[in-house]
């Protein structure tokens, strides 16, 4: 919807990059241009200066800023992000659906920036299939962007679903907490497997690189009847690396299990 609202020729979409596809694939498919900066490749913080120098050359409408990033899983620095919404001349959209599992937010900036759109969604908080989300910002922008909503683009299924599951937010905290601690502790697993590099993670799910052996991994653990994401492109910023979700305590057991197997062959 932000898109379709400010679709136009010529206008320009930003985003850093690698981070969550579906921005480039929006961005495409409603007309616009698409400019990526890459994040750095120690640690994929926010490259500060080049994305602003992007920003200016480029002058998008509307920059997109995943917060935690997917599929790296860090947060950026916030006085980066900052630095970004006051020097970009179109709409910042924060985009928190990993917020469940982070200690942090924009959502607190929103009466300082008249930039700035934070956006929500219910599903990593294991509510996916109701296609349920939230976009909070100024009400001028929101009236403009209300304009391009179709009607009834929520269904009724899905806001008695949500009205029911939110009345037992205390049970979805009680999991992301649960998934929080068991995320410590599949990290600490990782990191004592030679040969794999486990990158930090604010989100529901840890990045890791094991040189020259992604795709045998990846195949290796599938064998195992573990089924994680590879995200290896050879040359490309995740090179080596992979992607897997904290789950249950027995399948994160059953995957570490398999990764250390996997990893001896
Ligand atoms: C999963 C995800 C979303 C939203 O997904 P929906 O299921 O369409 O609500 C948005 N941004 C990021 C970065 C995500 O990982």
């Amino acid at each position: 919807m932000v898109l379709t609202a400010v679709a136009a020729p010529d206008r320009t979409i930003l985003a850093p990059e690698p981070t969550f596809v579906m921005y480039r694939l929006l961005a495409l498919t409603a007309g616009l241009r698409y400019v990526a900066v890459p994040l750095s490749a120690e640690g994929f913080a926010l490259d500060r200066e080049a994305t602003l120098a992007a920003i200016r050359t480029h002058r998008p409408a509307v920059v997109f800023i995943a917060y935690p990033n997917n599929p790296t899983g860090n947060l950026f620095r916030a006085e980066d992000v900052e630095a970004i919404i006051r020097s970009a001349p179109g709409l910042v959209v924060v985009d928190e659906a990993y917020h469940p599992f982070a200690g942090a937010s924009f959502m607190d900036a929103l009466g300082v920036f008249p930039n700035l759109l934070v956006m929500r969604t219910v599903s990593k908080l294991g509510l996916a299939g109701l296609r349920l989300g939230i976009l909070a910002g100024p009400p001028a922008w929101l009236a403009q962007i209300d304009k391009v909503r179709l009607p009834y683009n929520i269904n009724c299924l899905t806001q008695l679903s949500a009205e029911f599951a939110l009345g037992y937010g205390e049970v979805l905290h009680q999991q992301t907490e649960q998934i929080c601690a068991d995320r410590t502790r599949l990290m600490a697993a990782m990191a004592r497997i030679e040969g794999v590099r486990v990158y930090p993670s604010d989100a529901n799910f840890v990045l890791f690189r094991v040189s020259g052996r992604a795709s045998q991994v990846f195949e290796g653990l599938k064998a195992r009847g573990v089924l994680i994401k590879n995200l290896h492109a050879v040359g490309g910023p995740l090179e080596d690396c992979l992607r897997v979700t904290v789950g249950r305590p027995e399948e994160n057991a059953a995957f570490i299990d398999a990764l250390t197997d996997t990893l001896a062959e």
